[in-house]
């Protein structure tokens, strides 16, 4: 399979040989084409897989021909464990997404002074990359609303469990529109990512790899 028959935008396949990707990864191939439908996804993958790009490029192509609101509001948010784990999809974002307009990508996570995310977030962004207690605290100073989430990926959901997270990823699902695609990423499928799944996705695709 090559990312052509995958039914990626021109634009995507230009970013993506720009990166000198030259063929999709199985966990790309058999996710790209369902989650383009708009499908829900559980992946069963480790990173070094190749699932940033899997659900990367979905959301920009989804999200790219949309009415750009004005503010910009959150449309995708991705979940992710640590700093430097959000920090890499956000810039896998940025490259697969360098020949598409408007597209504005931001990063939030703990350790550092909440006011210049504060100002970040006023000025708008369509796809939010975030650690989950930071994104609670932007949440109760009422500097974020997810209302407008179309896409919500949550990345390691495994590792999100060892270090804790489990209750604010729930407090987070809560604020999330129940119109919307999401998707959940895990190395291991303890019984508590079962269940965080079955409350989370609808109907999904399953793909392990
Ligand atoms: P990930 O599993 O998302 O952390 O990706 C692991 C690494 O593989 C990253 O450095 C990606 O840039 C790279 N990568 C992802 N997909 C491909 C591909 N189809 N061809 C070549 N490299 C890739």
């Amino acid at each position: 399979t090559s990312f052509n028959e995958l039914g990626l935008a021109e634009s995507l396949l230009k970013a993506l040989s720009k990166e000198g990707y030259e063929t999709p990864t199985p966990i790309q191939t058999q996710s790209i084409p369902k989650l383009l439908e708009g499908r829900d996804l559980l992946g069963i993958a480790q990173t070094g897989t190749g699932k940033t790009a899997a659900f990367a490029l979905p959301i920009l192509q989804r999200l790219a021909p949309g009415e750009i609101a004005r503010p910009r509001r959150v449309r995708a948010l991705i979940l992710s464990p640590t700093r430097e784990l959000a920090t890499q999809i956000a810039e896998s974002f940025r490259a697969y997404g360098h020949f598409m307009n408007h597209m504005s990508v931001a990063t939030i996570f703990g350790g550092v002074s909440h006011r210049p995310q504060e100002e970040r977030l006023r000025r708008g962004v369509d796809i939010l990359v975030a650690t989950p207690g930071r994104l609670i605290d932007h949440l109760d100073t009422k500097a974020l609303s997810l209302e407008t989430t179309e896409v919500f990926v949550l990345d390691e959901a495994d590792q999100m469990l060892d270090m804790g997270f489990v209750h604010a990823v729930r407090r987070i699902m809560k604020t999330l529109p129940s119109a919307r695609q999401t998707l959940l990423f895990s190395a291991t499928m303890p019984k508590e990512i079962g269940q965080l799944a079955g409350d989370l996705l609808t109907d999904p695709v399953t793909v392990k790899v």
